[in-house]
């Protein structure tokens, strides 16, 4: 799971801080010590740390946090705001062209996952705001580099400007934008190539390709999963081609958070989207306040509920941001969301957008295929109507009775019954902006 490590350390010094109650500057010294260390180990960027870790020991000795009456809390939301800050403040959407077509450039080394996310964009766009888009098929070198685009074109339901293998890229290119103007498309996505390690002549051709295709947008992606290497490749794509944005991707996988928390600070370009998985769908805008939650464990219910937004029924995801709201998520909702959650397909990642799972022993070993749920939905149909209505009754004989007869272990459902009731506390404090909910991630 993504940020796994840099979440419990962060976690536990501040949990040092709550048990304290009375902070000294000692206190401070040490937690900021142990922030350091999480953050050095979670491979961000040397220099984003030391500022870091000196504007948050500043904010927290300047304002009067120690002597308040909630000194860790405050602390907490420090971090919080200067995890946000350093990845961007806020989420910056896509450049626009004034008029039509907007072009984007996709860039980046071979295996980020250049064309998978051409075809996300696509989907996004096709999905989001009925686009018409065109890919150029302009990487040549790698032999099926175009198939690889066609394919993904098909599921989306685009087309693919291509020319063979044996044509010069800049002249694809611009074939394909005559193409792109001719038949009205509003959105262009040019694939470009790749390569294992940043070179001299991909470079020359890239820059080439910026200087007739004059992109709106160049989007570099970059693989999560390499860390530092990412941010060095986003240095250097930057430095040579004044990039427009990134697409950060493979959060899914273990990474540990240090290219999402160095890229913006060291290149100074936003990262624009994050990749969570190989799917279509999977493609997120990135929030930096979002993702400093999610570090710091305290769940990404937005993200959650816009992603039901896109991807499943809209009215089902209105409902349950006012249900999230007005504290009425009941379990007639929940089984509803296993419905999604299963339509959907990462349930893993869903899960770790939910406040306070990974604070749940276990949770991170929650398996939730089809099986899993199948048993959740059994515990949830031996309930009575009152019962899903109103968790508050589901005293230990109550337990006793759904486990046989959903033929669960008792365990099973009392597990199942602990995530629920901390989901939907915390959703709701989150849904709210309440910081104070964080005490009780933090505590013990
Ligand atoms: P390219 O060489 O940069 O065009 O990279 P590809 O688009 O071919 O992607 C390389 C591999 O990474 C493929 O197997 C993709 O399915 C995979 N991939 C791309 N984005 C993601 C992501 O966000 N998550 C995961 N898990 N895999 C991804």
């Amino acid at each position: 799971m993504a940020f796994e490590g840099l979440t419990e350390r962060l976690q536990n010094a501040m949990g040092k801080l709550r048990r304290k109650g009375k902070i000294t500057e000692k206190d401070l010294r040490e937690a900021m010590r142990e922030i350091r260390l999480a953050l050095l180990e979670a491979d961000v960027n040397f220099g984003v740390v030391k500022d870091f870790v000196k504007t948050v020991r500043e904010r927290a000795l300047g304002a009067e946090v120690l002597d308040s009456l909630t000194p860790a809390q405050q602390i907490v939301k420090i971090v919080d705001e200067e995890l946000t800050k350093v990845m961007g403040k806020e989420a910056v959407p896509l450049n626009k062209a004034p008029h039509i077509p907007t072009i984007i450039m996709m860039v980046g080394l071979q295996g980020a996952g250049k064309t998978t996310t051409a075809g996300k964009l696509a989907y996004r766009l096709k999905k989001q705001a009925k686009a018409r888009p065109l890919f150029i098929a302009a990487d040549v070198y790698r032999p099926a580099a175009i198939e690889q685009l066609q394919t993904v074109a098909q599921q989306v339901d685009a087309p693919v400007f291509q020319l063979g293998t044996d044509v010069d890229p800049r002249e694809i290119v611009k074939q394909g934008l005559a193409q792109a103007a001719e038949k009205k498309n509003d959105y262009v996505i040019i694939d470009t190539a790749g390569r294992l390690q940043i070179d001299e002549k991909l470079m020359q051709e890239l820059a080439d390709l910026k200087a007739i295709a004059q992109p709106n947008e160049i989007l570099l992606t970059v693989d999560a999963m390499t860390g530092q290497n990412a941010v060095n490749v986003a240095e250097s794509f930057n430095q040579q081609l004044d990039i427009t944005g990134v697409v950060l991707t493979k959060l899914d996988g273990d990474t540990r958070g240090g290219a999402a928390l160095s890229i913006r600070a060291v290149t100074g370009k936003p990262i624009k989207f994050t990749g969570q998985g190989e799917k279509l769908s999977e493609l997120d805008v990135f929030h930096p306040d979002r993702m400093a939650d999610r570090i710091l464990g305290m769940g990404d219910m937005l993200t959650l509920i816009e992603k039901a937004q896109t991807d499943y029924d809209e009215k089902k995801a209105a409902d349950l941001a006012e249900k999230v709201q007005e504290n009425t998520f009941d379990f007639n909702d929940f089984i509803d969301q296993l419905d999604q959650v299963q339509k959907m397909g990462g349930v893993k990642d869903i899960m770790k957008m939910m406040p306070g799972m990974n604070k749940i022993p276990g949770a991170d070993q929650i398996q939730m295929g089809p099986e899993q749920i199948g048993h959740m939905k059994a515990v949830v149909y031996s309930m009575t109507p009152a019962e899903r209505v109103k968790p508050g009754l589901l005293n230990p004989s109550r337990r006793r009775r759904i486990a046989a007869g959903a033929g669960r272990p008792i365990q099973e459902v009392n597990r199942m019954i602990k995530q629920f009731n901390q989901s939907r506390k915390m959703m709701n404090k989150m849904s709210k902006g309440n910081f104070s909910g964080m005490d009780q991630l933090f505590g013990q």
